[in-house]
Parts: C-alpha cells; structure tokens; sequence
C-alpha cells in the first residue's frame, strides 16, 4: 500500500556516485558468495556421509564452507591433551576428508570450534577453568548436564583454545577460524581469573547484580568488552603465524563498534524469526552490520528450522519462511550461509529448497557483488542508547522507537541504511542526504557536534522525541544536546502516557494553505496524538502545520468532548536553512507508529522524510503491497531490490504461502550521464517494458512473487 502522493520534491538530480566508505577489500573474504556450514554431531563420524554432504554442496554452487573441527568435540584425531576426539572418530578424519573435498572444489574452508562447554576430566583436571556461579560453584552446562560452562575469559580460551585454534591451521591450512559461543554464556563468570583479571584492570571485585546503568555494571561491561577484543586479537595472531592469509572469525561482536574495527568479514547468526518478529528483521540486520563493516562483506547465517525457544534444531520450516527470510538478507546485502546440524538427516524436505534459493543466487551473482548502497536516507544506530537509555518516562523504551521508524520506512518504500553512532564522520556521512534521529537520547557532544556540521553542510536532519535529550552515559541533560539544531530548548517536563490526546492540523494563517508535511491528511482537521511528548519551547519563529489538543476525559462518554479544542503548542519543529531541513517531533511518533500503527502516523513519518529529504529519491516504487526496496551500484551495473513482504503472517512467522502483487512502476534517477544498456527482471527472466528520459529510467515490473531485482546494466 502506498502512502498517499509523495510531498513537494526538490528537482530531480541524479544519485550520487560516492563510493561506501571502508577498508580497501583484500585477501580472499570478498570471493565467496554463498555459504555453507555443517556442524556436526558426537556420533556423526562413521554414520554419516562426507560425500552426499560435499556432492550438496557442488549442488548449491557454494563457494565457501564452515566445518566443524574442535571444540567441545574435536573431529579430527587431534594430540592435544584433554581435547576430547568424537567417541566414534576411530581412524578417521572426517574434517579433514571435508576440508579436502571442498578444496578441490575451490572452496574456502573456515574450521569452527565451540568453546563453550567440556567434559568432566576436563573439570578434574583444570577446576579454574570452568565458568564459577556468584556462589562459587562450577557452572553445569544448562541443556547437557554432563557438560561443564567453560570460562570464556581465562585460561581455557586463551591457552588451551589457543592450542587448539594452531593445531587446526597447522593440520589444514584453513582460511580462517570461526568460533560459536566464544563469549561467555550462562551469566557471569566468578572464577578465580575472572576475580583477578577484573581487580587488576579495575581495582574493583566482580559487581554482583545491579542494572546495566551502575558505574559498577558498566566497568564490567567494558571489561568484557575488552578481554573479548584481546581475546580476538589473541587468536588471529596465532592464525596468522601458521597462515598469514588466515583470520580468526568470531560468532558475534564483543560489540558492533570493536567488530567495525578488527574484522574483514562478519556473519550475522540470526537464523530466522522467532514469536512477534516483523519479516524485515533480516535485513535489518544487514543494515546493522554494515554500519560498522561497511563495503566489508557481511553473511547472513540462516537455519532451514524452526528458532523457537523449545529449539527444534532438527526441524524444518516451511519454504515460504525461509525463502522469506534469505530474500530479505540478500535484498539488503547479506550473502546467504546456510547452517545445519548433524551430518546424518531426518526431514530431508530442505534439501531442495536451499538448492533453489541458491541456484537463483548463483544465477544472478554478477549483480549482487554489491559495491555500495545508493540510499540517501540513514537512521542512527544509538548501541549507547540501547545500553544506557532507560527510556524518557515509565514505559518508554528506546527499541521502540527505532522499529516503528524502521517500519515506517519500509512501508513508505524508501531505501536506507543505518550508521554506527562510533563512525559519524564527514566521509561516512557524505553519502547521505537525510540522517534520522529516532530518539537517539543518548549522544556525546563530540557526536552532537558531527551532526551539526552535517547539517551545516546541506545534511537535512529528522529526529523525534528525546534525540540528544541525554549524554552518551545516558545523564539527562539540562537541554537538548542539539538545542540549536531543532531550535527548541527543553521544558524540563516530559508528559504521558496521555489518553485521548490529538494533533490538529492547521493551515497556514496567512496563505490559507497547509504544509507538505500534511499532503494526504486534507479530508481531516485532525488526527490521533502520540503517547508521550517532551516539554519544549520553540527559539525561533516557527510555521504552526500540527498543534496540541490535550487529553480529556475518554469516559463516560457523555463526558468525551474537547475542553481545549485547540491551542499553539506545535507538534512539529520544521527548519530550512539552504538545502538543509530539520524536521523535529517532541512526541514520540515512531514508537506509537510501533505500538498502534496508526496509518496517519506511517502517513506523517512519511512526508516528513520526503520533506527533509529535499530531493528526489534515487528510486521511487508505486504499486500495491508492503514492499521493502534496496537499491545498489555494482561495478558496471545498478540493482532495484524489491521484496514483497504483504502476508497476513507478516509479523509472526511462519509464512504459509507467498502472496504475489501485482504492477509495480519503479522509476529510478541513474547517475549523470549515464545511460542504461540493458534492464532485466532477474527472477521473471524477463526484459521489461521501460522508458528513459532526462535521466530518468521507468521500468514496469508485472508482478512480484516474492523478491525481483531489476538490475539495470550500464
Ligand atoms: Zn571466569
């Protein structure tokens, strides 16, 4: 569903070229495209077949695995002492047979080890070792209790892993190591080196309970932030000493930024949806990930199963799911990895289903080699806010209002990225018109700072709610951090959770007319206010399109009628300074949208993006349905992602069947002075009817089933 008739746009000007920020790409993690993993099981080797896996994986065309190796279970005769070989292993080595068979396939091959859990002789052995409760007690492991929880932080991983991770490169000489579980699991960690590594960084003992704000909690955090980090470092030198190309490649950050840091490729693990999930999460994901890695590749790890909190990891979940789920990675940039445990099958219904999702990537790799993003659009990924921010007023809460702003612009069909609070440089920001803030509270005044000079610049700037209200340590300030910017100072009040609260809509005393901002609401004077508003008062003249009506009674409802029909306190904050515009909510209208999904609400958030935005998109998609659009540039050509996400089971997987929709017009602004050579529609396998006039190329896509891409050569 469209949202109404796009507001008032700037001339039509041609994307711009920039090139993503980021590391030159070298070594060999940019080659592989689709990934596989198999993990095996304690009792696979000697029952399961090495080579149906490795004649799959020619199937799939995959380029790159991930095979198990050590660990908790070593899969090859390893020597190192306590380092437990598969009951089963014998005489042979079924890693290697793997790693072997993928290699003269030219594949990568990256060996994975689990850390996370060791026999009793391993406890016997080495007590200091295994994961400490506050009580003192060593850690069983909670879903095996014949394993021990080893210590993430201490010795075992840095000593006996480390021996473990230099066997592996030294017998194999594999790409990399990939290592699941390496950060430490089952809750704290009260061993004698977690006790003494904390003393000595910190002066303190080991913080027991308190919330994540408590100077002591935050000490600790940043102590395992930084023992992660060293522990990364630790094991990539000892790769690369074997194997100068190798890397050592971990499941998961210690967070986004250290991972922005050190890494040449990542892998998101968020295999699929679990309970209220919106089916954008996947891409969504994406977009995390390239905020710090950005032009660095990114794997989007799936499971072909259901990721409930029973984990059926055996299972197998409907086509539609997981298609679903993969076309969303891949539409927002990610490279397909799928993972599976146990080398022998039970439901074998996913076999073919991977071989067409990856049949159709291998068909089409050549335009998802994506070099960069072309969206002019970035919302703020605030980790400080989400870690710090408690939220403005009982009841608020940061996610909120990013996944309402997050779905508001997917519904609106506009192409965007996130970037990393750690990265808001002028370079990281050229590409980008239109920077949001959805209430980013907690900011540092150095990144206060960078957005103003982006704004300064001719950035335009949409925020909400409690944007800057709060320090980077999450202190309320005493106002706005971007006071000037939005051109209000803070009331020092923050109002909800309000009831039977609305906005009027007012035009514009002196012309008669109503604001952009307003296009498509024209058949009411008013519409549903938000939950909560921040106190504030304007420094400068303002225009007046949406004002206050407060709360009155909702009951009984003789009683319902305004007692305040109208009043001059703005809802909106809207400031044009050149080709910069700001756009200002005090309320929080991205977490109602969250919380109601008031089609106003997504109508509004929508105009204030087109407004701020002050130009014309790069890519403008009509038609019928929800559809998440992405837009790149590869080498010589272009891509138009369009991923068809109307289905009733949208918010709550899994998806039963795929509901196609029909005509999309897809109008696309190329780059100056170039022309398209050919367009296709890489799933219909078509070449549809277009136009293209002043640099302006209109292409009509028939229908969508699930994900086409036009792809515009150039
Ligand atoms: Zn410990």
């Amino acid at each position: 569903m469209s949202l109404g008739a796009p507001t008032e746009i700037a001339e039509a000007q041609a994307v711009k070229t920039t090139p993503m920020p980021g590391d030159a790409l070298t070594g060999w993690f940019d080659r592989p495209m689709r990934w596989v993993q198999l993990t095996l099981v304690e009792n696979d080797p000697g029952q399961f077949d090495p080579q149906f896996w490795l004649d799959y994986f020619r199937t799939l065309k995959a380029d790159a695995a991930c095979l198990s190796a050590g660990g908790i279970v070593a899969y090859y005769p390893t020597e190192v002492p306590l380092h437990h070989r598969s009951s089963s292993l014998g005489r042979t080595d079924p890693f290697g047979t793997l790693v072997a068979g993928c290699r003269a396939m030219n594949m990568n091959v990256i060996a994975r080890v689990d850390p996370h859990a060791v026999r009793d002789e391993v406890r016997v052995a080495h007590p200091d070792w295994i994961s400490t409760t506050a009580a003192g007690e060593p850690l069983r492991h909670w879903a095996n209790r014949e394993l021990w929880v080893s210590c993430a932080l201490g010795p075992y991983n840095f000593e006996f892993m480390d021996q473990v991770i230099r066997e592996i490169v030294t017998k194999y000489k594999v790409d990399g190591v990939f290592a699941n579980r390496w950060a430490p699991q089952g809750g704290d960690c009260f061993c004698v080196h977690c006790q003494a590594n904390f003393k000595a960084a910190t002066g303190l003992d080991l913080p027991r309970g308190g919330n994540a704000q408590t100077p002591a909690r935050r000490q600790f955090q940043d102590w395992k932030v930084a023992r992660l980090t060293e522990l990364w470092k630790h094991w990539d030198a000892s790769i690369k000493a074997i194997n100068p190309e190798a890397h050592f490649i971990p499941n998961g950050m210690p967070d986004l930024k250290t991972g922005g840091e050190l890494a040449k490729i990542q892998f998101a693990d968020n295999q699929a949806r679990r309970g209220v999930t919106p089916s954008w999460t996947n891409g969504r994901v994406a977009k995390e990930f390239r905020s710090v890695m950005g032009r660095r590749p990114i794997g989007g790890i799936f499971s072909v199963g259901l990721e409930e909190t029973y984990r059926w990891k055996d299972s197998v979940q409907s086509e539609a799911e997981i298609r679903q789920w993969v076309a969303e990675g891949t539409a927002n940039g990610m490279r397909p990895w799928v993972t599976k445990f146990s080398g022998v099958l039970y439901d074998r219904r996913w076999l073919p289903m991977i071989e067409r999702i990856y049949a159709w990537h291998a068909a089409n790799e050549k335009y998802l080699r994506n070099e960069w993003p072309l969206a002019r659009v970035a919302v703020l990924q605030s980790d400080q806010t989400e870690r710090f921010h408690q939220g403005a007023a009982t009841g608020d809460r940061f996610a909120d209002h990013t996944l309402g702003m997050y779905h508001a612009l997917v519904e609106a069909r506009v192409p965007f990225e996130l970037v990393h609070e750690a990265y808001l440089t002028p370079e990281r920001l050229a590409p980008f018109k239109l920077l949001i803030l959805a209430d980013a509270a907690a900011l540092s005044d150095a990144q206060c700072s960078a957005i103003r000079t982006f704004a300064a610049g001719g950035g335009s700037v949409l925020a909400t709610f409690a944007a800057s209200l709060y320090d980077e340590a999450g202190t309320r300030r005493t106002n706005f951090g971007l006071a000037d910017l939005f051109g209000v100072s803070f009331g020092g009040r923050i109002d909800g959770p309000m009831q039977n609260s609305y906005l009027s809509l007012d035009a514009d005393p002196a012309t008669g007319k109503r604001h952009p901002i307003l296009a498509g609401l024209d058949d009411t004077p008013r519409i549903v206010n938000g939950v909560f508003r921040v106190q504030v008062s304007p420094t400068q003249p303002f225009p007046s399109p949406i004002t206050l009506i407060p709360t009155y009674p909702d009951l009984p409802m003789e009683d319902v009628y305004p007692r305040i029909p109208h009043t001059d306190s703005r809802e909106v904050y809207l400031r044009e300074t050149g080709s910069s515009r700001v756009v200002y909510f005090p309320w929080d209208i991205d977490r109602t949208f969250w919380e109601v999904m008031s089609i106003d609400h997504g109508r509004l958030l929508r105009n204030a993006v087109s407004w701020a935005l002050n130009e014309s998109s790069p890519v403008e998609v009509t038609g019928p349905g929800i559809v998440d659009v992405t837009t790149w540039r590869q080498r010589t050509s272009m891509t138009v992602h369009l991923v068809n996400l109307t289905n009733p089971m949208m918010m709550k997987g899994p998806v039963r069947e795929i509901y196609p929709i029909g005509a999309q017009r897809v109008v696309v602004r190329l780059p100056a002075g170039v022309r398209p050579s050919k367009v296709q529609l890489l799933t219909a396998k078509t070449t549809p009817r277009t136009d293209f006039a002043n640099g302006v190329l209109t292409v009509t896509v028939p229908s969508v089933e699930l994900h086409e891409v036009v792809a515009i050569d150039l």
